[in-house]
């Protein structure tokens, strides 16, 4: 018999690739922070002997979702304003109190608390876009979540950096100083093209092709930043991105809501990966991306939450819901998006758009262990005839029993192993008070 750290028995493995798979009486072996079998469970018993064996007798079992839109310390501004459209909101409150409170200790704590709020719900990966990189980096080491995390580069004065030149300084000292974080990597992250000057756009090029990184940008999320670039540059973002050369595969595109079909041909060409983040858009009324026109020409579309100040959870169990529902209205057929679509957008999807398929993403041997059990044996997802169909359109992120990011269990039956929430809580309360100056709440119409 063989040896291994850890065999788990689950009532369903759904593997993710091959697509579309339910595995029914089958066991999943982790030895080293890796997947290295997935086989019948009576083959299991007789070919290992585990130091842990789990019984998973009402779960299934999955990849990791992955988040792959966050801006994990704006947890600290979950709800600071609401109902309103995107520019007021970003003027006149969250920038506001981004300069007021956001330093490296706050960033800190606002990202743990995202971090927390994710691994609770099934979350074992992100895709972060904010000031304090670094800082960022490090407490996901200490927390111990996978991730990508952006270098940023905005032309807006912040206390990460007073203006473009200085941020990009910044970015380039992280990149050269090449500290070990195993779990995260690095992107370069561009706000949007409002806040971007071409030097700006350059750069990120100029770092992308250098260091072989993703970029990550805000595009086409609202009609006043297509009016903007109009009226500064005569063109529509994304063609200032295309000429900029950042279009290709390693260009991801945030949000994606108003395109027109030379937008879509350029999409077409380009291989680029796409992030719908649909809560964010519907409750900021920035509109619905034509999620079933994308189906039928991008290489690859996945989900985010966006940021807790503007959605205001990060729950990817209702996000994917409602890419899922919005992909079938928006191609008026409700057999596009189906269950099993949807949870690839979610895992497979992310995975490949932050480019780490090859290490994440799905139950595959020779993968990271980085996945989740969710316990289907619950009031909302009784009956339960098809696991499926109860994980896209019924489950609760509460649901989420277990967590493992690499082989290390972060939520073991429904507790965290490694964070004190409560703690952080306390620790947030003199920057949530700061931030509360800043706040809006209309009353009425
Ligand atoms: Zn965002």
């Amino acid at each position: 018999m063989l040896t291994i750290d850890l065999l788990i028995d689950a009532k369903w493995i759904l593997p993710i690739a091959p697509k579309n798979t339910v595995l029914e009486n089958h066991s999943l072996a982790v030895h080293e922070g890796k997947i290295v079998d997935l086989l019948p469970a009576n083959e299991a018993k007789e070919k290992y002997y585990a130091d842990q064996f789990l019984d998973m007798n009402t779960h299934a079992l999955m990849p990791g979702m992955v988040n792959s839109h966050t801006h994990t310390p704006m947890n600290l501004f979950r709800g600071l304003a609401d109902d309103l459209d995107l520019m007021d909101w970003l003027t006149h409150h969250i920038w506001p109190a981004e300069g007021k409170i956001i330093n490296p200790e706050s960033t800190a704590l606002g990202a743990k608390l995202a971090f927390a709020e994710m691994i609770r719900g099934g979350t074992t990966c992100f895709n972060d876009h904010y000031f304090f990189p670094d800082v960022i980096a490090k407490a996901a080491k200490e927390i111990g979540i996978r991730g990508r995390i952006g270098l940023l580069i905005m032309n807006c004065p912040t206390l990460w950096a007073k203006d473009e030149a200085q941020g990009i300084k910044a970015c380039e000292k992280i990149l050269e100083t090449n500290d070990d974080f195993s779990l995260t990597e690095w992107a370069v992250a561009v706000h949007a093209t409002y806040t971007a000057s071409d030097h700006g756009l350059a750069t990120a090029k100029r770092l992308s092709d250098e260091y072989n990184l993703p970029v990550h940008m805000h595009v086409h999320e609202t009609s006043a930043e297509l009016d903007i670039e109009k009226k500064r540059s005569g063109q529509r973002p994304l063609e200032r991105i295309d000429h900029a050369g950042l279009l290709n595969e390693k260009f991801i595109a945030v949000h994606m809501v108003h395109l027109n079909d030379e937008d879509l041909s350029r999409v077409k060409n380009s291989g680029c990966h796409i992030i719908l983040c649909p809560d964010s858009n519907l409750k900021l009324a920035s509109g619905i991306p034509p999620i079933g026109k994308l189906l039928e020409i991008t290489k690859n579309i996945a989900i985010g939450t966006d940021g807790a100040a503007s959605n205001n959870d990060l729950d990817m169990f209702h996000e994917m819901r409602l890419a899922a529902i919005l992909g079938k209205t928006t191609a008026g057929d409700p057999k596009r998006v189906p269950a099993s679509r949807a949870l690839e957008m979610a895992t497979l999807g992310g995975a490949k758009a932050l480019h780490l398929d090859h290490t994440i993403g799905s139950l595959e041997i020779g993968k990271s262990a980085d996945m989740i059990a969710i316990d289907l044996d619950h009031l909302f997802t009784t009956p339960n005839f098809n696991p499926l169909s109860q994980l896209v359109y019924s489950a609760n992120r509460l649901q989420v029993s277990d967590v493992w990011v690499a082989g290390r269990q972060l939520l073991k039956n429904f507790e965290f192993t490694r964070i004190d929430v409560q703690k952080l809580m306390m620790e947030a309360k003199p920057w949530i008070e700061q931030a509360r100056q800043f706040s809006h709440h209309p009353t009425s119409t």
